[in-house]
This record gives C-alpha cells, sequence and structure tokens, in this order.
C-alpha cells in the first residue's frame, strides 16, 4: 500500500515516487503579506501543512519551504493607505498570518523564506535567463520571452494562443510578445528598490518562487503546491524560469487545493459577511475552522457558509466530547496522545480494536488524500468508542479494555489530523467536561441521600446550559446540543 495522488501536471492520480527514498522535498506558495489572508488561501495552507503532516504521520521526512511575498504592489498601496511603510506592512501581516495559522493547529514550515532576503539569488537567476535568451531587458525592465521557452503552457495544458485569447492581456510598450511576464521591475519613486544590472528596481513575483524553492530543495523536488489560482500564470511562469535555467526537471508533482465558494445563503446568522481568516478564528474558532478545512477533499471547491460551520462545529464537539468523557472515565488509564504520531508504511504495528478505523484512515489518506473516507473512519471509531464509554459506565472490565484501545487510536488520529482539543478552543470542552461530570456526580450523590429537589435543579441548570442529559441504566449519559 503507497500513497496515491493528483499530479496536475499530468492531470491524473499516480502513484507517489519521491527523488530521495523516505523523503519528501515540498514548496507551497505562501502568502503575500499586504492583508489578513481571505479564508480560501487559508484553507490552501491548511491543506499542504495537513498534507506535510501526513507524510510525516506515513514514516516520510519532510522538508516543507513555505515563501512570504514581503515586496509587491499590494504592499505598497498598502502602505499608502495605512500610512505606515511597506516594511511595516510585511511584518504586521506576516504576524498576524502566523497566529492565524497557528490558532487553526498548522504547524510552521521548516523554513520560511521572504523575497527580500533572497534578492540577490533572483538577479542571479535573471541574469542567467538574459545570457541564455530567454529574457530580455527594455528601459530598466526585464521579460521573460514566453516564445523561446518550448514548455510554455505544459502545465495549464493551453498553447499561447489559447492563453493570449483567455486572459486579455494587453500588449505592452518594451514587451515582445503580450503574454512576456515581468522579471524585474524598473523603481518608480518612493517605492522600495534594489540596485541590479539593470539599474535599480524590484523582482517580478513569479521569480522568488523558482529561486527560493530550488535554493532551498534543488531541482525536481518531489511536490510543489498551491491554488489552483496559481496554475496560470503563475506555477506556468515558475516553469519556465526554472527549467529555462538549469534544464531540467523543476518538480515532481505539483499539487493543487479547490478554490473556497462562498455560501450562497448569506452568512448572516451571527458571523456577518466574513471573508478574512483572521476574523473567522476569533469568531468561530480555530479548530473548527480547521475541522471546516480538512473535512472535504482539498482537490474540491467547498463551501464556506453558516450551516457548513454548523456542521463543522457539532462534529467538531462530538470528537471533543468523546476525548473528555473518556478521559474522565479513564483517569490515569487515559492513553497520552503521541507528540509526533508517525506510523511506517504498511501499517505496521496495528492491532486491537482500534485497528480497523486506523487501517481505514490510513487507507483513505493514501489515496490521494482522501479526508473524507478519514474523518468518517475517526467518526465511526467515536461511535465504538461510545459504545464502549458506556458499559465501562455499567463496570464492564472488558468494555474498559477496549475503550482503552480505541482511545488509544483516537488520539493517534487526532494528533495526526492537527487537532489539539485544547481547553481554550471554542466551549473549552475539557473544562466544560469536568465541570459537567462533576455536577453529574453532586446529582447523582443528591439523588442517593433522596434529595430530588437538589438533583432536579441541577439537571435544569445544566439543561438550561445546554447540556441534554439522559438517564440510561448503566448511568448518565450527557452532550452538548438542542434537545432532540
Ligand atoms: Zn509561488
Amino acid at each position: 500500500m503507497s500513497i496515491k495522488i493528483f499530479d496536475s501536471k499530468v492531470r491524473k492520480v499516480v502513484p507517489f515516487d519521491t527523488r530521495e527514498e523516505g523523503k519528501v522535498a515540498m514548496y507551497c506558495c505562501g502568502p503575500t503579506v499586504y492583508n489578513y489572508i481571505h479564508i480560501g488561501n487559508a484553507r490552501t495552507m491548511l491543506w499542504f501543512e495537513f498534507i506535510r503532516r501526513y507524510f510525516e504521520y506515513r514514516g516520510y521526512d519532510v522538508t516543507y519551504v513555505m515563501n512570504y511575498t514581503d515586496v509587491d504592489d499590494k504592499i505598497i498601496e498598502r502602505s499608502k493607505i495605512e500610512k505606515i511603510t511597506p516594511d511595516g506592512i510585511a511584518l504586521k501581516y506576516t504576524k498576524a498570518f502566523e497566529d492565524d495559522l497557528a490558532a487553526m493547529g498548522a504547524e510552521t514550515p521548516d523554513i520560511v523564506s521572504k523575497a527580500t532576503d533572497h534578492i540577490g539569488g533572483m538577479i542571479e537567476a535573471i541574469e542567467g535567463l538574459v545570457e541564455k535568451g530567454l529574457a530580455y531587458e527594455s528601459e530598466g525592465n526585464v521579460w521573460y520571452s514566453v516564445e523561446k521557452f518550448d514548455g510554455y503552457g505544459k502545465l495549464s495544458g493551453r498553447t499561447l494562443d489559447d492563453m493570449r485569447a483567455g486572459e486579455r492581456v494587453e500588449p505592452m510598450p518594451g514587451k515582445h510578445h503580450p503574454l512576456d511576464f515581468s522579471l524585474w521591475k524598473a523603481a518608480k519613486e518612493g517605492e522600495p528598490s534594489w540596485d541590479s544590472p539593470w539599474g535599480p528596481g524590484r523582482p517580478g513575483w513569479h521569480i522568488e518562487c523558482s529561486v527560493m524553492s530550488t535554493k532551498y530543495l534543488g531541482m525536481g523536488f518531489d511536490v510543489h503546491g498551491g491554488g489552483t489560482d496559481l496554475i496560470f500564470p503563475h506555477h506556468e511562469n515558475e516553469i519556465a524560469q526554472a527549467e529555462g535555467l538549469e534544464d531540467s526537471e523543476f518538480v515532481r508533482h505539483w499539487m493543487h487545493a479547490g478554490m473556497v465558494q462562498m455560501g450562497a445563503e448569506k452568512m448572516s446568522k451571527s458571523l456577518g459577511n466574513i471573508v478574512l481568516a483572521h476574523d473567522a478564528v476569533a469568531q468561530i474558532g480555530g479548530e473548527v475552522l480547521r475541522y471546516w478545512a480538512l473535512s472535504g477533499s482539498y482537490r474540491s471547491q467547498v463551501v464556506f457558509s453558516d450551516s457548513a460551520l454548523d456542521d463543522a462545529r457539532a462534529s467538531y464537539e462530538r470528537w471533543s466530547t468523546f476525548l473528555s468523557s473518556a478521559r474522565h472515565s479513564l483517569g490515569d488509564d487515559m492513553p497520552e496522545a503521541p507528540v509526533h504520531p508517525r506510523r511506517k508504511v504498511g501499517g505496521e504495528g496495528l492491532e486491537g480494536p482500534g485497528s480497523e478505523f486506523t487501517q481505514r484512515f490510513i487507507s483513505s489518506m493514501d489515496d490521494d488524500f482522501n479526508s473524507a473516507g478519514a474523518f468518517a473512519a475517526v467518526h465511526e471509531l467515536v461511535t465504538e468508542g461510545n459504545k464502549a464509554l458506556e458499559a465501562t459506565h455499567g463496570g464492564d472490565v472488558e468494555a474498559r479494555a477496549r475503550l482503552i484501545a480505541l482511545t488509544s487510536s483516537f488520539v493517534e488520529l487526532i494528533a495526526a489530523l492537527g487537532f489539539g482539543f485544547a481547553p481554550s478552543e471554542g466551549g473549552s470542552d475539557v473544562l466544560v467536561g469536568g465541570l459537567v461530570e462533576f455536577l453529574l456526580e453532586m446529582r447523582e450523590q443528591a439523588r442517593a441521600e433522596k434529595a430530588f429537589e437538589r438533583a432536579d435543579a441541577i439537571r435544569d441548570k445544566l439543561s438550561e446550559l445546554g447540556v441534554i442529559t439522559e438517564d440510561t441504566p448503566s448511568g448518565t449519559r450527557w452532550r452538548l446540543g438542542a434537545a432532540d
């Protein structure tokens, strides 16, 4: 059993094979740090970090590189609006991006590279392209000559004529072909600039990614990711730059995440019209957003709407409640979450009641990261876990052993998915779980003492607070949410 991925370069699902056995070198286009990022970009970033995490779960050594575009027209525009320097804008929104991604459970990439730290390398690459006749200078600007690169259009599967018709690019003075793209932009007054063989200026956007990815990962690295909106022209241009310069393959597998559709139903209930991840984290909670972002396939278009978020929250809380109930029930026997869960290829070491679900989780994820199947496996595990929990409350010793085994698989899988269920997360699940269990014990005691009024008062108060209790022969079960 091995991982299969949909490779955008060949537009089909292919076996995932790496340049070096057991190692994955991957790069994903990061944000232009001129504002808080759109929820759609956040989903793309979450997904590639999750894919990285899953490679590690499957035993690979991963080097993950992401860039920050910290010099760009949009940053300069924004700096005029906010009346702070372009540097200040880049710093402010880099920090916000990092905080928001962390709140959504994403780990920092191994290498985070800023465009402005690599201007020298970009100038060198542009000089190389000019020397090879693939680029030309005109009035302090340097353009890439798309007609000179044979493979131009191979990623997006379009010819120059298709692209020209589709993109409606305006001819510009000094450009040989309307699709020629900018490698170096001559400085305009008041804008950040660097010295170069073509005079002061700054690099175009595309050159930074091919230069920084190959600097850290070399040519022919394993995975290059980004949103589908970057296939053309950004990734097409990256290929032209890197392969034009090196005459060898730039990237082994291209992967692209689908776009987010803003819900047709208005985001009105309590959320207003959220489009920025920063606001969404504050109002919805980072891990609920993570659930929403990762529970549907990375390639599909997903909807961001009240009902999609309500579903995500309910499912997230189901897991959270199971975790706190198991923790409460098992006490010192509660299995610890692995700090960095790794499974070797083949599902090695899988046994016991939880293994069936772990196996299904792995086979779904191996199939082009089919997270819908993987999340379903975890939900079924929780269903079994809840049964074991109930039987454990009834004093069944075997059920307790089963609960321990199932919980052990559960904590491994949620760690692989990147959920922490931290007490601060929406609803403070650990604290809430502990308090509810405590109140239910008080109620039990009251009943034992035949203080039925006090017992009912506790139940009514819990119900008022949205805790549904159900008395069963094996004890009282509870959950959060509306009564059936
Ligand atoms: Zn890029």
